[in-house]
């Protein structure tokens, strides 16, 4: 099956005063029907370049994003609006996402009216199903977003993505800024949604416990560039480089029942305008040694599946 979404060598270099500041770089992944792809890292990482990219807000300096094997570049008129349509966003904060002055209905009613031939009826109706798909009800279609709780509103973002029936749902954070209790209730119903519907899904997040909760496969990129990937089971409970397990020992700090790791994040992430020599994360690396400051690991098959770039996985383990 061919996936709904690739990105194939994907890199976006910025000109700045200060020099080319590479903020993605030969980021290769998949997206397919009904998968949950993980995508993780520190804010600062390039997630945000990488989901500017998928939604045609940038163009690629390098490689390409392709929608069902099409480079977006060379997708007519008529398949860009289709391709908007099949690839939805939800953000991280549903109060700056959703119009505070529009009703729940016009909100989901809006992009659908754009981007389809639906009678006003067929739209009306299908506000309905999907504030029910995300349990909220039809008579919450009259009211206004101020009117709603937090965790209400990112289920009315949800359902808003959700209405032009979406192949992919690009999800950036979706929970982080809810409360521990919501974000379990709002992940249920993304996972219940996925499940129902076939969707794909492209998880960002920085928290892999979450993404554990929802992917089946996640790639890990630090400065730019993809360092591990694998099954969503082994990067976030065995992670094999370095860096993952530092994210894994942030996750697990944050839990006052987990053992202490030795392994957590060391000092600050290096600025894209200065990346270091060699492996790019030899700065903050407990195991750094001489060759990891010379030469940029290439990523290698490793076990548990999946690949990691790491001098140490290379030659053979820790
Ligand atoms: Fe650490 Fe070296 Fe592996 Fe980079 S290549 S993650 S510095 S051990």
């Amino acid at each position: 099956m061919s996936p709904i979404l690739s990105t194939h060598g994907l890199g976006r270099t910025f000109r700045t005063k200060g020099g080319p500041l590479h903020a993605l770089t030969d980021v290769t992944l998949d997206c397919d029907p009904g998968r949950s792809l993980g995508v993780v890292g520190e804010s600062g990482c390039g997630k945000t370049t990488l989901n500017r990219l998928i939604l045609m807000l940038d163009t690629p300096t390098a490689g390409e994003v392709r929608f069902k094997d099409k480079p977006l570049a060379q997708l007519t008129t008529n398949e860009r609006k289709a391709y908007r349509r099949a690839v939805q966003p939800v953000f991280q904060n549903p109060y700056s996402s959703l119009n505070p002055r529009l009703r729940v209905r016009k909100i989901i009613r809006e992009p659908l009216a754009a981007n389809t031939t639906m009678s006003r009826a067929q739209i009306d109706a299908r506000v309905d199903e999907v504030l029910e798909a995300v349990g909220l009800s039809s008579r919450d279609a009259d009211r206004l977003p101020a009117e709603f709780s937090g965790g209400q509103r990112q289920r009315i973002a949800i359902a808003r993505a959700l209405a032009s029936k979406p192949e992919l749902m690009l999800l950036d954070e979706p929970v982080s800024s809810q409360d521990i209790s919501i974000r379990a209730q709002i992940l249920n119903v993304l996972k219940d949604l996925r499940d129902e519907y076939g969707l794909a899904t492209l998880f960002v997040s920085h928290d892999l416990a979450t993404v554990r909760f929802m992917c089946d496969e996640v790639v890990v990129i630090y400065l730019g560039r993809i360092v591990e990937r694998g099954p969503a089971n082994v990067i976030c409970s065995a992670p094999r480089h370095p860096y993952t397990q530092a994210l894994l020992a942030a996750t697990l700090s944050a839990d006052p029942d987990a053992p202490e790791m030795a392994t957590r994040p060391q000092g600050e992430i290096p600025s894209p305008l200065a990346p270091p020599s060699g492996c790019p994360y030899h700065t903050r690396c407990p195991h750094a040694h001489d060759l990891c400051k010379a030469q940029r690991p290439q990523a290698q098959p490793a076990e548990g599946g999946g690949t990691v770039a790491c001098h140490l996985v290379e030659q053979g383990g820790w």
